[in-house]
């Protein structure tokens, strides 16, 4: 905390960058109020009635969300759902709790293990279920206070917010998010970057009182009751903030910069096709990495083959000629997915994932491989394999890859091998790259630092040994890209690095010529290449 009788200041971490300045609202929960028993079937009775009001609350929310919010949704219908899990709820009624302590408990017993696990996807889940918990209670309590009434533009404030809350407030008129708590890798944070709402999160204790508050997303600071001074720096950092996107977003159209004669590629990263509504992906040269586990936890199954090639082929005649670079299933680590990654791993991050996992689940491969190979014959496709160690994956994928496409074409139907290459993210994969015969290769900056550095990517506490300029990365980079040019062999790199223009420098001095970055970050990326390339600076 910093600042004076007036406009105390405090600082968190940035979960999405942009500026608020509005009402100041608190919005906690307030679940804590008393509610009278009835007896044994009464209880059960209104127990029963709470949790179909909640779903059909939740399913109204996901209609009207829709996309990635209505999946956060599903998480929470899945627990309704949950027989094994309701059931256990009931029999404590049976057995003489009150509706709402029998739900309660069970509910904090499930937040409880949520949010002991390391893993922070898993962690951040325990908020969805706060919110599952809250909500039933509050049905349970008369259904007051389900509609957050909150003024427009306003810097909301909340311990945590789950992305029900967060979906139910009107952010039409902007605003901004300020959480006590909360992750950035948490799902509500991903929805305020989508709707570029600014939020902060881990700000730690704030007083209730505020009249009006600045949220600025960029330097992570949250100031209540601003005084006349803090106020005037405040608009002069976002007027900054504003003129450096708009002059970023005008240099969109020309073609890239190129670097000591050499002309610079510029990629996006997508997950889904949705992806390709931004307004900047189509001044890209193609897509570098599509990241397609997201499709395994979309529709809380599997996906079939007719699902996935339809998405394959969507990105493919969004891209026309351009090269579209999809990279097949990277579950495990910090992307669990039920019914596919193994339980109980010591180490996910170390296990079996990526790659690895595909070869063992054949089941699984073979379907995404035929997916694939139906689509290459759409459009310009290469194919990645993430998280391999030797050349023999690459070889088993290949062949498994050369049967499926094999059978196809005796079946009649259209398809075609595509080019394979593979993510270079493991430190064995860059110090043999010589051993792998593939076409291309990408690196991946994320997973590299991760393992180079000891240093696991979701853990805050380790953020500042988690230096993607430090020389041991560099040096392995430069390997990956030095071979590359040796054998004319396409590298790109594809990890976060690529999206921060501070590594850019570094990326060019290590001999990368191909960047793949997130649409948001393109702007900017190809201003500081045309910077760099006059002879200027970051900017
Ligand atoms: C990486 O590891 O850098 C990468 C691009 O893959 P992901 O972030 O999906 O692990
Ligand atoms: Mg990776």
């Amino acid at each position: 905390m910093q600042g004076g009788a007036t406009g105390l200041a405090y600082r968190g971490r940035t979960a999405s960058i942009g500026f608020a300045h509005g009402p100041f609202v608190r919005v906690d929960a307030g679940t804590n109020g008393e509610r009278v028993a009835g007896t044994l079937v009464e209880e059960a009775l209104a127990l029963r009635s709470a949790i179909d009001v909640a779903s059909g609350q939740i399913a109204e929310l996901a209609t009207i969300a829709g996309g990635e919010a209505a999946q956060i949704l599903e998480f929470q219908v899945a627990l309704l759902e949950d027989e094994d899990f309701i059931e256990a709820i009931f029999a404590s009624i049976g057995e003489g709790s009150s509706a709402d302590v029998a739900w309660r408990s069970a509910l904090d017993e499930q937040i409880a293990d949520y949010n002991s696990a390391e893993d922070e996807y898993l962690k951040a889940r325990s908020s969805d279920l706060a919110d599952l918990r809250d909500r039933v209670i509050n049905i349970l309590r008369g259904g007051e206070g389900q509609v957050l009434k909150i003024p427009s533009g306003a810097v909301v404030c909340a311990d945590d917010l789950p992305p029900s809350r967060f979906l139910e407030i009107d952010w039409s008129s902007g605003g901004g998010l300020a959480l006590l708590r909360g992750s950035p890798t948490s799902h509500v944070a991903m929805l305020a970057r989508a709707r570029g709402i600014p939020m902060v999160v881990q700000l730690g204790a704030i007083p209730e009182i505020g009249a009006t508050a600045l949220l600025d997303g960029e330097s992570a600071m949250l100031e209540l009751d601003p005084n006349a001074e803090q106020v005037r720096l405040f608009e002069k950092r976002r007027e900054n903030h504003r003129k450096s996107r708009a002059s970023a977003r005008a240099i969109l159209r020309r073609p890239t910069a190129s670097w000591r004669g050499e002309r610079i590629k510029l990629f996006i990263n997508i997950q889904r096709v949705d992806d390709l509504d931004h307004a900047d992906a189509q001044y890209a040269d193609g897509i570098g990495l599509m990241r397609t586990e997201f499709l395994l936890t979309e529709r809380g199954r599997l996906p079939d083959e007719e699902a996935q090639f339809a998405a394959y082929d969507a990105v493919l005649r969004w891209a026309d000629r351009r090269p579209v670079t999809i990279r097949t299933f990277d579950a495990g680590g910090d992307k669990p997915v039920p019914g596919f990654t193994l339980d109980g791993e010591a180490n996910p991050f170390l296990g079996v994932r990526g790659l690895r996992l595909c070869l063992a689940r054949p089941d699984v491969f073979t379907v995404q491989l035929r997916a694939l190979a139906r689509a290459a014959v759409r459009g310009n496709l290469k194919v990645m394999f993430p998280m391999v160690t030797s050349a023999d994956e690459l070889e088993a994928g290949r062949k498994l890859f050369a049967e499926i496409v094999q059978r196809l074409q005796v079946d009649g139907i259209d398809a075609m091998l595509p080019e394979l290459g593979i993510m270079v993210e493991v430190p064995a994969a860059a110090l043999a790259i010589a051993s792998f015969k593939a076409s291309f290769f990408s690196i991946g900056s994320n997973d590299l630092a991760q393992y180079v550095l000891a240093c696991d990517r979701s853990n805050g506490a380790l953020a500042p040994l988690m230096d993607p300029l430090h020389p041991a990365l560099l040096e392995l980079i430069a390997r990956t890209a030095e071979h590359g040019r040796r054998g004319g062999i396409s590298v790109s790199l594809c990890g976060d690095m690529a999206s921060d223009p501070r590594c850019l420098p570094a990326l060019l001095n290590c001999g990368l010529r191909e960047l793949s970055v997130n649409a948001s970050a393109l702007a900017q990326i190809k201003r500081t290449i045309d910077r760099l390339s006059n002879g200027g600076g970051l900017g």
